[in-house]
């Protein structure tokens, strides 16, 4: 596959009609509330810039990141929609988050102080959503601090209060108590600030998925848009957009009775095949794969033998036939096979999350329309 006339032996592959495809799920889910589309950490992996004009186009609300460096980014590639930041904010930010006119978080009084002080400064008003703790505790005010700063920043010019929000720690399974009293404790501050004008938002991926109390104004689901569940439960026509694919690099016989890669983990028990693939834990598929995970070629699985390298692995294939630039699939559907991105976490002890991060710039990705 080429990208700007360089051919490189592995790729990403994010189909971006299924994502149209979810986000028309999730809006049939919520009805006419608004859409918020967390892009952080690269889009989870799917590429920043790419997902969020994807995003545009198929009429996402609201686009959310973690910080700073991610809104500017994608303003600097002409984004026009909100974009919200969800990271609490430093001193030194300030002044580009308003330029940039991004909407941010306020979690305390001093933070408003210092923004309200750049906004005289710099004769230009803001955008903000108050964060409010209702046991996530990460970044929030309590409850009764929200309510008083909520009615010092109505006084002053500068601050359009956009939205009220807060975040659910607990929500990745169903009727989770935890999480019950946290959209009731969200609840009960609407009731004493009031709804008039102001998006009042709390649900992520889990709460899309099992909470529909947790719904309000606004939706945030990040990992569910990218078509996978929290808790890695089928979910109707729900899919993933992300597949991860290489050509077979190198092909050999090994005899029996040797060790493959690194520290000779793996040992072969007979005569066998084994071929190269072009794909590393230098990419950001993880070493702790390394004698677990399975890939997929001429629709077969084969297992990956011995340690993970930075820049490939190997794959024994025992009698059947594979050459070299023959397709592998890492991640993704091959004929009648699947290797999902839970399957990988699973394998890795974590989450999907975490594993589509990992994979860096390195491996060019391609955007898919139809297919
Ligand atoms: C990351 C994040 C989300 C999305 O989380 P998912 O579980 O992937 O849906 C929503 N809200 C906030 C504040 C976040 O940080």
């Amino acid at each position: 596959m080429k990208k700007n006339g360089i051919s490189h032996p592995a790729w990403i592959e994010v189909d971006l009609e299924q994502f149209r495809k979810n986000l028309q799920v999730i809006r049939g889910r919520i009805g006419k509330r608004l859409l918020c589309l967390p892009l952080k950490a690269n889009a989870y992996g799917h590429g920043l810039v790419p997902m969020a004009l994807a995003a545009e186009e198929f009429g996402v609300d609201v686009i959310a990141v973690s910080c700073l460096k991610e809104g500017a980014e994608l303003r600097r590639a002409g984004v026009r929609s909100p974009i919200l930041v969800f990271g609490a904010i430093h001193e030194e930010q300030i002044g580009d988050l308003i330029e940039h006119g991004l909407e941010f978080s306020l979690s305390s009084k001093f933070k408003a102080e210092l923004v309200a002080k750049k906004c005289r400064e710099k004769e230009l008003q803001c955008s903000v959503h108050l964060e409010v703790d209702t046991g996530m505790r990460r970044t929030g005010m309590r409850p009764e601090t929200a309510l008083t700063l909520f009615e010092e920043l109505k006084r002053h010019e500068c601050f359009r209060i956009r939205g009220i929000y807060s975040h659910l720690a607990t929500a990745d399974e169903p009727a989770d108590p935890f999480a019950y009293r946290q959209i009731e404790a969200f609840a009960q501050l609407r009731e004493k600030i009031g709804s008039e004008g102001l998006v009042w938002h709390l649900a992520n991926s889990g709460g899309v998925s099992f909470y529909p109390e947790s719904y309000f104004d606004m939706v945030r689901p990040g990992l569910l848009c990218y078509g996978l569940t929290p808790n890695g439960s089928e979910e109707g026509e729900l899919r993933p957009l992300f597949s991860l694919k290489a050509k077979v690099s190198y092909f050999k016989v090994v005899g029996g009775g040797e060790g493959i890669s690194y520290g000779h983990i793996y040992k072969t028990k007979e005569q066998t095949r084994v071929v190269t693939v072009p794909v590393g834990y230098g990419d950001g598929y993880s070493r702790s794969l390394s004698n677990r995970a399975k890939v997929l070629i001429r629709g077969r699985l084969f297992g990956v033998a011995g340690r993970i390298c930075m820049d490939q692995f190997m794959v024994d294939v025992g009698k059947e036939e594979v050459y070299v630039g023959d397709e592998v699939t890492l991640i993704g559907r091959q004929g009648e096979h699947e290797i999902s991105l839970w399957d990988i976490a699973r394998m890795a002890e974590t989450d999907p999350r975490e594993i589509l991060c990992h994979f860096n710039d390195r491996i060019p990705r391609y955007y898919v329309r139809d297919r």
